[in-house]
């Protein structure tokens, strides 16, 4: 057969074998549907290699053959023909299958959307708890007015917690001595906590 003379007509992608298994009556219309187009279905028309993707040329004889994408190119179809055809599906699905297809991706859509929903409004509780916890130390950081003490109050409000060092300036800043002592060490401990907890 000459294919060197062939154009293209259309082109499939056989269903899958998950399809098969999950709903066997769509892959049976699925198959019987392709079957319509004459062309051999599973096997490239120019290499006889088992294929899914099928470029369906027809000869200058009228004939259609499914062949595989490489193929395509091997008897001198051009990357962007093939391309083309890939992106017009002609044979490749039936109405109902367009269908049901579209349906399942608008109820896969739905779920993420819903699914996304849930996690912001999981992170948005997580931070207004955060910000209850760490609103004291926040407020004494920005009295405290200067540009570290501010990122560090900045960093905490934004949920984010502090590493040991900096936690240990906040202790220090907000205490009256600057140090940890007898009597400040249960306030200084319960800082170093709160900063720094994740
Ligand atoms: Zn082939």
């Amino acid at each position: 057969m000459d294919l060197q003379h062939s154009h293209i007509v259309g082109f499939f992608s056989l269903p899958s074998q998950a399809m098969q298994s999950a709903n066997p009556t769509a892959y049976n219309t699925a198959i019987s549907e392709l079957r319509k187009t004459g062309v051999q279905l599973g096997s490239c028309a120019h290499c006889g290699m088992g294929i899914i993707h099928h470029v369906v040329v027809k000869d200058s004889a009228g004939k259609v053959h499914g062949i595989g994408t490489s193929c395509a190119e091997k008897i001198g179809l051009s990357k962007e023909a093939i391309r083309e055809a890939r992106n017009d599906y002609t044979y490749d699905t039936t109405p109902e299958q367009r269908a049901e297809w579209k349906a399942a991706k608008i109820k896969r859509e739905a779920a993420q959307a819903e699914y996304d929903r849930l996690m912001l409004a999981a992170r948005t509780k997580r931070l207004k708890a955060r910000r209850k916890v760490v609103a004291e130390v926040y407020a004494q950081l920005m009295l405290i007015g200067s540009n570290f003490s501010e990122s560090l109050a900045d960093q905490l409000w934004s949920g984010h917690s502090l590493s040991y060092r900096q936690a240990e300036c906040v202790c220090k800043m907000l205490s009256t001595t600057g140090r940890r002592n007898k009597k400040n060490a249960a306030q200084w401990d319960a800082q170093l906590d709160l900063c720094t907890t994740k």
